[in-house]
């Protein structure tokens, strides 16, 4: 085998090929992540958030909504506890994050079915929120790992007919042709099947 330098598209393509597959592992464990903060949210109303005086961001679930909320107290008093930086997690029982926030904060709906997004100056503290639904994390964090599984399981199906002598795209006996597809067409190289096992 000639050695192939990174930069060759050959390698290009495999590094393209390795990043999708780890990006689509990170998406994966994401998913399996917002799929337990889903059940979980049915369970207890849960927050977590960093307060950096005079700023706190943070999560809060409850009852399959996710809502992300940022605090900023520009008028130096209000909730805020100061101190250093430090981690907060609370929870509670479950409520409806639309309701509740819907009461202090005038939530606007977006063009997305489903999420809303809030701001309030309230007490010298400047409050902005967006909520989203918890299916729909789980659901944009799937399509990632699911089109990797399309694509793995495409790469072997492609394989297993090219070690057969038949064309990679449309599965034709080849082995009259090898190297070119009398089918449909297409020319690909011919893959050493034997390899000396
Ligand atoms: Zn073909």
């Amino acid at each position: 085998m000639r050695p192939r330098h990174w930069w060759h598209p050959r390698s290009m393509r495999r590094f393209g090929r390795i990043f999708f597959l780890f990006a689509a592992g990170v998406s994966l464990l994401l998913c399996v992540a917002a799929a337990g903060f889903w059940v979980r949210s049915y369970m207890a109303w849960e927050s977590l958030f960093w307060e950096d005086f005079p700023r706190s961001v943070g999560l809060v679930t409850s009852r399959g909504a996710l809502m992300a909320r940022v605090d900023d107290n520009l008028g130096h008093f209000g909730p805020f506890p100061s101190g250093p930086a430090h981690w907060s997690y609370r929870a509670l029982p479950t409520y409806d994050l639309r309701a509740t926030t819907t009461a202090v904060i005038y939530l606007r709906q977006t063009v997305v079915p489903g999420v809303d997004v809030g701001r309030a100056y309230m007490g010298g503290t400047n409050v902005r929120v967006i909520i989203v639904p918890l299916w729909s994390v789980v659901l944009l964090t799937a399509l990632l790992p699911l089109s990797a599984d399309v694509s793995i399981l495409r790469g072997r199906a492609r394989r297993r007919r090219l070690l057969a002598g038949c064309c990679p795209l449309c599965g034709y006996d080849c082995r009259a042709t090898p190297g070119r597809c009398s089918e449909c067409g297409r020319v690909f190289a011919v893959e050493n099947a034997g390899m000396g096992v």
